[in-house]
């Protein structure tokens, strides 16, 4: 396929583990939907940037002037990348769970919120203190449009609502009408966030395109360090709320009142929510990762991503015992995300044995999305751990699963070497 890119430059492609059968082997990382190794391009420009960092927004050194114009083009460059409209505002978070309990903390009085029971927790949430419907697992994409479109029918028309939904899901990788559901929740009046924290790294987002109000995602999963997330999208709910954290740089006057009060005027823009010294290098890191994924090709990306999809579907489908988990049926469109259970064996004793006995690392467990988890395997996984792995007894039904998961980093070699380890 003339499409198919080469794998992008990834930290940690070079890294050699020991096998317990004795000797090493290359590590294979396949749990990109946790973490994805940071693009090797991130690392060097942060290492290029690094002796120039000085404190932001508030210095007027050079170096600051510097790592100030950094922070703020890191701003330009992500509402680029996510194609926002005019007026959108990119607030800086720690990540995808971060942005999304910031879009909690800033829903009008009396919002309703709908959520799909599917979600991984990041989205289910933190909307617990407000109205929420959670909304039945659909088992096609058309039910999920359908189920909301008659939630929201149901709901009061002249109170604001908000819908939470997940583009790409970090447990069967499948991806969501994310377009059909935006159109829907804005013919009743309600807005929208997509968790693009699976989707980003896989897929083009355009803002303008999906017609979404909010989208959040997570650097450390796009190819930057740990650390940083995005919230974008429509700035007047995040206007008009109060700071989702109080502090230096989110206030543009603070007073003390004659009664000994203090009153405080805070900023209109991003600031407002990014209180306290921000996260220069994190941002940074992010912008970059944009700019390398949009200079690489992200089409081409993509498509070497799906021809890595096909090799691991065409691989398990040839082990009987492999039973791949999903919600719209095995042939739906899904990025790099594949979970599976194995007849007869526990999923966290087969992930240990991929890595200890071929150098792979997967994700096994419950993937911090319980009743998804649960309406998948068919049966209650139990408390222990909130996205551990519960044992199974001998010859009981594994009630967690594993997940393989890769990107742009990802040599055909790991894949490869995976579907031959499963088998
Ligand atoms: N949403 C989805 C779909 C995810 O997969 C994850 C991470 N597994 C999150 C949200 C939360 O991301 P983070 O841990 O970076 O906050």
């Amino acid at each position: 396929d003339q499409s198919v890119c080469a794998p992008l430059p990834v930290l940690g492609r070079d890294v050699s583990v020991p096998l317990v059968t004795g000797g090493e082997v290359t590590y294979a990382a396949l749990d990109y939907a946790a973490s994805a190794p940071a693009l090797q391009r991130v690392w060097d420009d942060v290492a290029a940037y690094a002796p120039y960092y000085g404190s932001v927004h508030r210095g007027a050194g050079y170096l600051s002037q510097l790592s100030t114009d950094l922070f703020e083009n890191a701003r330009r460059t992500v509402a680029e990348f996510l194609d926002c409209r005019e007026g959108d505002q990119v607030v800086f978070t720690r990540s995808t769970t971060d942005s999304l309990n910031l879009l909690a903390a800033t829903l009008p009085a009396d919002c309703q919120v709908f959520v799909f029971e599917t979600e991984h927790h990041a989205s289910l949430l933190p909307w617990r203190e407000a109205r929420v419907t959670f909304l039945d697992a659909p088992r096609t994409p058309q039910q999920a449009v359908a189920t909301l479109e008659r939630a929201l029918a149901d709901r009061d028309p002249h109170g604001p609502a908000l819908v939470c939904v997940t583009g790409a899901s970090n447990v069967t990788g499948e991806l969501w009408p994310v377009r059909e559901l935006a159109a829907a929740a804005h013919a009743h009046g309600a807005r929208i966030v997509l968790d693009a924290a699976q989707l980003a790294p896989h897929h083009p987002v355009s803002v303008r395109d999906l017609d979404v109000d909010w989208v959040a995602f997570s650097g450390h999963k796009l190819y930057a360090p740990f650390g940083s997330g995005v919230l974008a999208g429509r700035s007047d709910w995040l206007r008009q709320a109060e700071p989702y954290l109080a502090g230096g740089g989110a206030s543009r006057k603070v007073t003390r009142r004659t009664d000994g009060g203090v009153d405080v005027e805070w900023h209109e823009t991003a600031a407002r929510h990014e209180a306290g010294s921000p996260n220069v290098i994190g941002a940074y890191s992010i912008a970059s990762a944009c700019k390398a994924l949009t200079e690489a090709g992200f089409e081409a990306l993509v498509a070497r991503e799906q021809h890595l999809v096909r090799e691991v579907r065409a691989g398990l489908a040839r082990i009987p015992e492999v039973k791949v988990l999903s919600l719209f049926g095995d042939d739906a469109p899904r990025v790099g995300v594949l979970s599976f259970v194995v007849e007869g064996w526990n999923s966290s004793h087969f992930a240990a044995a991929l890595s200890a006995e071929y150098g792979i690392g997967v994700r096994d467990g419950l993937f911090c999305a319980h009743p998804l988890v649960r309406t998948l395997l068919g049966g209650d996984p139990g408390t222990q751990g909130e996205c551990g792995a519960p044992e199974a007894a001998p010859g009981e039904r594994s009630l967690n699963a594993i997940r393989v998961s890769f990107g742009a980093g990802t040599p055909d070699e790991h894949v490869e070497r995976f579907v031959r380890a499963v088998g």
